[in-house]
């Protein structure tokens, strides 16, 4: 019988041998391995999954963060008796403008970094633009459409 006892003690070695060599194995890969989409916060400015505000300048979180963001351009379903071209701080609206109707409380001037639209001026206001509430403008009704209304975390620009 002993013989038996033996071979058993003997062939239980490596098993041991390979279950740690396995853990050592799972443990190499946790710590090297590089981190997945999933541990990117979208608290972070400037990283790569989350339409990047630059790291240069200094951004910092508008209000409390998420805003909802609905889009308008200068037609008269959109801007009613006010489409002539012109935004409430007097500016004529070029082409390309990325402007932003905000608020009351925020002043114009004020520069924001909207996800997904870009670098933009506070320039325009709305009669439904209060609270947490942006109107991001469009130079045509389509793409206005197109953006439709999205929650977004906002950023003001130093
Ligand atoms: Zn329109």
């Amino acid at each position: 019988m002993t013989p038996l006892v033996k071979g058993k003690a003997a062939q239980a070695a490596p098993v041991v041998f390979c279950c740690f060599l396995i853990i050592i194995l799972l443990i190499a890969i946790k710590v090297f391995s590089p981190p997945g989409p999933g541990t990117v916060t979208l608290t972070v400015p400037g990283s790569s999954d989350f339409s990047s505000p630059s790291s240069e300048a200094r951004l910092r979180v508008l209000g409390s963060g998420f805003y909802t963001v609905t889009a308008y351009c200068p037609c008269e379903k959109c801007c009613g008796k006010w489409a002539d071209g012109i935004t409430a701080s007097g500016h004529k609206i070029q082409a390309k403008d990325l402007i932003v109707a905000a608020p009351p409380g925020m002043p114009f001037g004020t520069v924001l970094e909207i996800p997904g639209y870009g670098r933009c001026r506070v320039q325009d206001r709305g009669g439904a633009i209060k609270g947490n509430r942006l109107d991001v403008l469009f130079a045509t009704h389509q793409e206005a459409l197109n953006w439709g209304v999205q929650e977004l975390m906002v950023w003001e620009v130093e």
